[in-house]
């Protein structure tokens, strides 16, 4: 087979995704080959409209396809709680599971000193700024329960706390070391029931 022509290239790309090894890239491809045309630009245009269609809620920073999120413009929310995590990845878990009723709040990332990554850098301020109303009650910190979560949920318990705004911590059901977004839904919605104050 043409290592530079488009069957090869398609295996190329599918490899990008996480998982996905050579095989398994194949294996893809050839089912794609399969299908009809208008199938397999389904998935082409599927992967387009997540590039050019999605924006960062302007409150949350949730992934979103207009300016406020569904979450965020959604009047049955308890306005009292944001839940904060590190990527919209963790959110869309919890939303699945359909148990925790706040709000949110994404940082883009965490603070981790090793990699120079400070405060100023992940959406820090920007949650800071949501508190300033004074409806939000508890924020509830749910970053990965590694050194850099960790590190983080003590930046912000420092930071927050001194506002008059309760910060608490989720803590039983996920593993430590790992990273959230992988925990599976049943822990997630452990961790959230058994949250402690920072
Ligand atoms: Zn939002």
């Amino acid at each position: 087979m043409d290592q530079n022509g488009v069957f090869a290239n398609l295996i190329k790309q599918l490899t990008k995704l996480p998982g996905v090894g050579q095989k398994t890239a194949q294996r893809h491809a050839f089912a794609i080959l399969k299908m009809f045309p208008q199938e397999a630009r389904e998935i082409g245009q599927a992967i387009i409209d997540i590039k050019e269609r999605l924006i960062f809620c302007s409150k949350c920073r949730n992934i979103s396809e207009v300016e406020l999120c569904l979450i965020c413009s959604d009047p049955r929310r308890d306005r009292t709680k944001i839940l904060v995590v590190e990527e919209p990845s963790t959110v869309y878990a919890i939303e699945k599971t359909g148990e925790y009723r706040g709000l949110y709040h994404v940082l883009l990332g965490v603070i981790s000193p090793l990699d120079g990554v400070s405060p100023e850098d992940i959406h820090i301020k920007e949650l800071i700024d949501r508190l300033a109303d004074h409806e939000v009650k508890e924020v509830i910190v749910a970053t990965s329960p590694n050194m850099d979560g960790e590190t983080t949920a003590l930046y912000l318990s420092k930071t927050i706390r001194p506002l008059g705004v309760k910060v608490t911590r989720i803590a039983l059901g996920i593993p430590v070391g790992i990273d959230i977004e992988y925990a599976d839904e049943v822990s997630l919605v452990r961790s959230i029931e058994g949250r402690r104050e920072l």
